[in-house]
């Protein structure tokens, strides 16, 4: 009931200054809403009204929801991005755009004194005509998996991707036991279990696990398309190597190709780029990253003196595994620029590129 939710809000606002849907929620916007739109932004709200302990505690459950409900996710957005609340978001993914980079526009960590490191940017992406995982169906996810095995068919098809598609819906013909699954976890190439992740569940976007869900991997397991996780589409290029145009060219080619097979609409904000379902990810859907050692950083067993240097650098930690992850054995941690919107594609990966030496000097400084 619209009344008790409003209620149940106001008390949290008072306990929880730091969850971000909870703070930017208007009671007085709110009561403008049709009856049916009043559902629909509460269903929007659930995950970070069920864990008030959440840091963003909202999604967009439908594609057009950052438009439909502006004026609360523009203040969501404001706050979390650190932008203005009129701030419109432009893609660009040349780097030719981008000041202060090699001229040859070799993004080269080897340049940097690196060595080779596990790099990959993924996107988010979602299809204009399917709610978002957050309002699915479990047949809406069915049909999104079956749409999708017809695109990796054209990419099994095509030399430069090959590969094959590895569905975890039981009965699919393309469906793996747990131990595959697990295996695939474990090379980074398959996302991990949802169904165990409060936030997610609170969300609906767990929902049906694991109908749905499955995996798109080359046959060189550069590019992978996940299915059914956070996005309908997580699309990434992964490799070992020290020059960062690899991965983003690629993946950006794998993109357009994607985009040009039909029933491949995306969805798009006008003023918002591309719409995901995390308000965090808004405008690129972009992350690129590396897996690199810090083992001077990380003396302690923790990531805490890592988290210190790297925020202020625009760039964030996460484990071995991804997000909510431990540190690897050798000190090895997932560093990727924090920003993801009001900042081009082009952008991220040359602050991932600028980024990473500040963080080998400091690395360096600490060993002394
Ligand atoms: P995202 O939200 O960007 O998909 P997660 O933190 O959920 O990232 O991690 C997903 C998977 O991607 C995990 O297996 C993680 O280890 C892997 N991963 C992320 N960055 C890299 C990298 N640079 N090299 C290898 N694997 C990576
Ligand atoms: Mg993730």
């Amino acid at each position: 009931m619209p009344s008790d939710f409003i209620d149940k809000i106001s008390a949290l606002k008072a306990q929880w200054p730091d969850n971000i849907a909870v703070q930017c929620f208007d009671p007085a916007y709110f009561a403008t809403l049709s009856e049916g739109h009043k559902l629909r932004l509460q269903k929007c709200l659930n995950s970070g009204v069920e864990n008030p302990d959440s840091e963003m505690g909202c999604y967009a459950c439908q594609p057009s929801d950052f438009d439909d409900f502006k004026p609360f996710f523009a203040r969501v957005l404001a706050r979390h991005h650190k932008v203005a609340e009129d701030a419109r978001h432009v893609n660009n993914w040349d780097l030719g755009s981008v000041e202060g980079l090699p001229e040859d526009g070799v993004l080269d960590i080897a340049k940097l004194g690196l060595p080779a490191l596990s790099m990959r940017v993924r996107v988010g992406r979602n299809l204009r005509d399917f709610a978002l995982p957050g309002s699915m169906t479990k047949d809406d996810r069915i049909r999104l998996e079956n749409r999708m095995m017809g695109v990796f068919d054209r990419l099994i098809a095509m030399p430069e991707f090959g590969g094959a598609y590895y569905s975890l819906t039981p009965g699919n013909p393309c469906f793996i036991d747990d131990a595959k699954y697990d295996a695939l976890v474990d090379a980074h190439i398959m996302f991990k279990r949802m169904d165990t992740d409060r936030y997610l569940i609170a969300a609906g976007i767990a929902a049906d696990w694991p109908f749905g869900r499955g995996c798109y991997a080359s046959a060189d397991r550069e590019l992978m398309i996940w299915v059914g996780e956070e996005d309908h589409l997580r699309i990434m290029c992964m490799k070992r190597g020290t020059v960062l145009n690899e991965v983003f060219d690629r993946l950006k080619l794998a993109l357009e190709t994607v985009e040009s097979i039909e029933g491949m609409e995306f969805a798009y904000s006008a003023d918002y780029g591309v719409v995901t379902s995390c308000p965090t990810n808004l405008g690129t859907g972009m992350r690129a990253s590396l897996h690199i050692a810090l083992p001077n950083l990380t003396a302690d067993g923790t990531d805490a003196k890592a988290k210190a240097i790297a925020r202020p650098l625009g760039l964030a930690v996460r484990g071995i595994g991804g997000e909510h992850t431990p540190i690897g054995a050798d000190g090895t941690l997932d560093i990727s620029p924090s920003a993801r919107f009001c900042i081009t594609e082009a952008e991220i990966v040359a602050a991932l590129y600028k980024g990473i030496v500040l963080l080998k000097d400091a690395e360096a400084a600490c060993g002394k």
